[in-house]
């Protein structure tokens, strides 16, 4: 995902190696061409602004007698600032006190949020619990018949709307789903909801019904890390319409620029939490902000 910003904050590395010391001039070349490659990668502008004032800062009160020589300083300056932006500590899922513990996934169609049910329900299975999956994804053909697939594949039960479990209502799904769980000992419910391919209020409306129908103990907001800029405007309406404790980037496998991973933290101010790296249920795993940020650094 992130190949070509690598490529780039190598090239600026390399231009500094050799030199003694850091010149205000290098500094400020140095902080042009970095700013080049994150907008190029995409990252929005008010992120690529803060991160470049750090870097500039950080670079001219950097100790010239330190034991680092100027180009490795630079690079753990850019390493500690790319950490901080991505969110600095890994956030852990926060479980309830009298489970089960709800969960709700909401995000634009297509970003992900069947695949990452499926996903979250294998990982947290994995750790000893028993989620149960919720079907309150009316909205696209086939969305309830693709998460029973991953239910079965992650091995895992799967609350779908029948007679009697609210057809054709998402919010009576989810609350037979929580009541469901209840009854049969599921300690985590993970409910999922329908998107749109583009934001939309009646889409937003439904999020925030299913959202006080059900309390969530963490609303995951699953973003497609490939939508370029775009995904700032789509983080922003969604912590507008429905609000979001934590984000899941998806496709972190793909080509794209990645600037939406690099931005949507400082962006919406709520943390990264799980990552997903290809379309097989394994493919997932905690957000790690240091390892990112390595990954990127080369
Ligand atoms: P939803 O509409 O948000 O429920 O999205 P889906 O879960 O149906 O996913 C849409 C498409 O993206 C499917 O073809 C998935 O297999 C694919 N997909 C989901 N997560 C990933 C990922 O991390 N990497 C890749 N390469 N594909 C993914």
């Amino acid at each position: 995902m992130f190949d070509t910003l690598s490529d780039r904050l190598a090239t600026v590395f390399s231009t500094l190696r050799g030199k003694g010391r850091l010149t205000p001039a290098d500094i400020d070349a140095t902080a042009r061409e970095i700013r080049i490659a994150l907008l190029e990668a995409d990252v929005a502008l008010p992120v690529v602004r803060t991160f470049i004032a750090a870097i500039k800062e950080r670079a001219t009160a950097a100790d010239v007698s330190a034991a680092l020589n100027p180009a490795q300083q630079v690079i753990k300056i850019v390493n500690e600032e790319l950490v901080d932006i991505l969110g600095g500590e890994t956030r852990r899922l926060v479980f309830a006190k009298n489970p089960p513990t709800v969960i709700m996934l909401a995000g634009l169609q297509g970003a992900g949020k069947t695949t990452l049910a499926g996903k979250l329900a294998l990982w947290l299975r994995g750790q000893g619990h028993a989620p149960l999956l919720v079907a309150c994804d009316l909205q696209r053909p086939n969305a309830v018949t693709q998460l029973q697939v991953v239910g079965e594949q992650a091995g895992v039960a799967v609350f779908a709307p029948e007679p009697g479990n609210g057809v054709g209502d998402p919010v009576g799904v989810a609350k037979s789903g929580i009541e469901f769980a209840k009854s049969k000992l599921h300690d985590i419910v993970i409910v999922d909801t329908a998107g749109r391919l583009g934001v939309d209020a009646e889409l937003m409306q439904q999020a925030a019904d299913i959202r006080d129908a059900v309390d969530p103990n963490e609303i995951l907001f699953v973003l497609d890390a490939m939508i370029g800029q775009d995904a700032v405007n789509t983080a922003q309406a969604f912590a507008d319409g429905v609000g979001f404790t934590g984000v899941v980037l998806t496709k972190l496998d793909g080509d794209a620029r990645g600037g939406a991973a690099l931005s949507v933290r400082q962006i919406t101010g709520v943390p990264i939490m799980f990552a997903s790296t290809g379309e097989k249920l394994a493919d997932f795993d905690t957000f790690h902000p240091d390892r990112m940020a390595s990954r990127i650094l080369g």
